[in-house]
């Protein structure tokens, strides 16, 4: 019997440890933290350094 590989990505990757975390039950947190997913199974390792910044800064603003 041949081997499958799975196409399906793990749902969860892991961020480094450093990346910032959204707020639990905030709305904001949570639609920032899904654009930085989405760039992290892209690859795009600029976009989600530059969501990582967002989330920084809105957590700063709102104190969520
Ligand atoms: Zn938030």
């Amino acid at each position: 019997m041949a081997s499958q590989t799975t196409m399906s990505p793990p749902v969860h990757l892991s961020l480094p440890a450093d990346a910032p975390r959204p707020a639990a039950g905030c709305d904001v947190c949570a639609a920032l933290a899904g654009q930085r997913s989405e760039a992290h199974r892209r690859g795009d390792h600029s976009a989600v350094s530059d969501w990582n910044v967002e989330i920084v800064a809105h957590r700063g603003r709102s104190r969520c």
